[in-house]
């Protein structure tokens, strides 16, 4: 049947308002804000074995920290925060995300990341990306300018490609050949900006020699990260498939939300639960987290975790082990 031209025309207009309106929905958040003086970031580089310091990485850390508490002091978007400290950390070449990353049992990079605005929900993550430069800056694209979350594999990399994401050749990446056993470096950041919203990323290479394929908890939401307004933004690092059984960072914001617990007991609950059912072994990570109020927690299983944090009222602060200095 043929259409009259009067409702063609309204039915391209539907079409077009369809679009439109999805394309409202993924807008990015308010670019700068300074409602409220308070503001905080803590940021993760990963589990780390028992008496080795990384001491660059520290250093690295706790500059960045600096970097970003101007960044904060002069109302940029806790999501803006988080995307810019991970696509650091990804470049310095430090950590097992971005240039950096560890190879799987193939010999080749495979990358994770997500993004979590607190303030809409809104998220975007990517897994197994072979040659995207900075997997948070994908993420962030997919949230920004799909309706999609997550992008996967070889389509998912040719799709962010397509809307942004640079890439780069396989010889950009360290290919770090299995050196550091149990040496995590993932990262992750958490942030509440000067809004009072709350976002949350984290960006990883995966376990070093795991099997071409696999996907860890990082990019899957409610698991390596996740951040809800008023309640906690939180990115984890630690045995992936325990975080992603567990629902870990979704179940901190639970028990926060409807059990009433604060940010330390929460994550530590989490913690615990997983280290406890891995046995001797297995289950063991760490989870950084700040609440809407600014208070941090920071609980590992793991022998150590690198991780810093800043405030508004705090200068940067470092640690591996139970100090912070
Ligand atoms: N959680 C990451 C994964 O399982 C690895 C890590 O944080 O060390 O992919």
């Amino acid at each position: 049947m043929k259409l009259p031209q009067f409702s063609a025309l309204i039915l391209a207009s539907l079409t077009l308002f369809a679009f439109s309106s999805s394309s409202a929905e993924t807008k990015p958040a308010d670019k700068k804000c300074k409602a409220q003086k308070e503001f905080a970031i803590i940021l993760h580089g990963g589990t780390a074995r028992a008496g080795k310091v990384p001491a660059e990485r520290l250093d690295f850390m706790r500059n960045l920290l600096a970097d970003m508490k101007k960044n904060l002091k002069q109302g940029d978007s806790a999501l803006d925060v988080v995307e810019a400290s991970v696509m650091a950390m990804e470049d310095s070449g430090l950590f097992n995300a971005g240039k950096a990353a560890v190879n799987n049992a193939a010999g080749f990079v495979e990358t994770d990341a997500a993004i979590m605005d607190g303030k809409t929900q809104n998220t975007g993550a990517v897994a197994s990306m072979r040659f995207v430069k900075n997997p948070i800056r994908a993420a962030r694209l997919v949230m920004d300018k799909t309706r999609h979350v997550m992008m996967v594999g070889d389509r998912g990399e040719q799709a962010v490609t397509n809307i942004g994401a640079q890439t780069v050749k396989a010889d950009y990446f360290i290919n770090n050949p299995h050196n550091e056993p149990n040496e995590h470096g993932t990262v992750g950041a958490a942030v509440l900006d000067r809004c009072g919203n709350l976002a949350a990323g984290t960006s990883t290479g995966g376990y070093d020699a795991k099997i071409p394929g696999r996907v860890g908890d990082s990019p899957v939401i409610g698991a390596g990260t996740f951040a809800k307004n008023g309640v906690v933004a939180a990115s984890a690092t630690g045995h992936g498939e325990y975080f992603i059984r567990f629902n870990a960072t979704a179940s901190i914001a639970a028990r926060m939300e409807y059990g009433d617990m604060d940010v330390s007991a929460a994550t530590k609950a989490v913690i615990d639960q997983m280290a406890k059912a891995g046995g001797k072994k297995n289950g063991r990570g760490g989870i950084i987290a700040v609440d809407s109020q600014g208070n941090f927690a920071y609980p590992f299983s793991t022998p150590g975790m690198v991780r810093g944090f800043a405030r508004y009222d705090m200068d940067p602060q470092v640690g591996v082990f139970e100090e912070m200095n």
